[in-house]
């Protein structure tokens, strides 16, 4: 069942979505080679509880950090460690908080030192996809209009979307109905309504759109070790279009 937000509730997802840009930007700025995604982590702790707001990922199904750290060809849901990150690196941040009884949920992807050009355009298209779908979330579309502008985005320039994950509703859950694939047909799927909160986040691979789990039953990564990357909103729609709540 998707629960549709009232006025007042998006008013209260606005500020726990603030909170996660808010933080995922001092993230950003602290990305540096040398730097170590167990420091990332400690610093979105703390910048959490600053606020006095919860981690919404530590304890999550037992996840143990508050920050999703997953560089190269991890795809989602790594875990920090202590391993100094590298130039060339790329990363992906996937952050949550739960402030006020609301979640907020947003992931970048963030170039090391110097990178690649692969890596540049590839993190350039997924951000770009993620944009191209937030167009579509008005009312009165499909969830399909969604999944297809990231689907027909990326593949046209040759990347691939992951199938085995995907966006989500989100309100008073960190995960709601809908689930939101990153493929799909235009025109299809449920009618898309002002009040329904969706965080859409495009996994986009560089080569195949296969992955793995791994024995850590958390970490994802592509099948064929080539690159991914991962932006996620969380997103209000109203009847002025799209609202994305987790921006500064
Ligand atoms: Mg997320
Ligand atoms: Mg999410």
């Amino acid at each position: 069942m998707i629960i549709l937000k009232s006025r007042r509730e998006i008013e209260r997802m606005r500020v726990s979505g603030r909170m996660v840009a808010e933080i995922l930007e001092g993230l950003r700025s602290l990305i540096c080679p040398g730097i170590t995604t167990f420091d990332l982590d400690q610093f979105a702790l703390s910048e959490t509880y600053k606020r006095k707001a919860k981690c919404a990922f530590l304890n999550y199904n037992n996840f143990p950090s508050s920050l999703c750290c997953s560089p190269n060809n991890q795809v989602v849901h790594g875990f920090p460690n202590k391993n100094p990150l590298k130039s060339g690196d790329i990363l992906s941040l996937d952050f949550g908080v739960v402030y006020d009884g609301y979640y907020g949920d947003s992931a970048i992807t963030v170039p090391v030192g110097a990178v690649s050009d692969i890596a540049k355009k590839l993190i350039a298209a997924t951000e770009a996809s993620l944009y191209a779908a937030i167009d579509k979330a008005v009312p009165g579309n499909r969830l399909g209009d969604i999944s297809s502008a990231v689907q027909s985005f990326v593949e046209s320039r040759g990347y691939s979307v992951v199938r085995d994950f995907v966006g989500h509703g989100i309100g008073k859950n960190l995960h709601e109905d809908p689930q939101i694939p990153n493929y799909g047909f235009p025109g299809k799927g449920v009618k898309l309504k002002s009040g329904m909160v969706l965080a859409i986040e495009p996994m986009i691979n560089e080569k195949s759109h296969e992955v793995e789990v791994l024995e850590d039953n958390w970490t994802v990564i592509t099948s064929d070790g080539g690159l991914s990357a991962h932006f996620e909103h969380t997103v209000a729609i109203t009847e002025n279009g799209p609202e994305i709540l987790t921006r500064i």
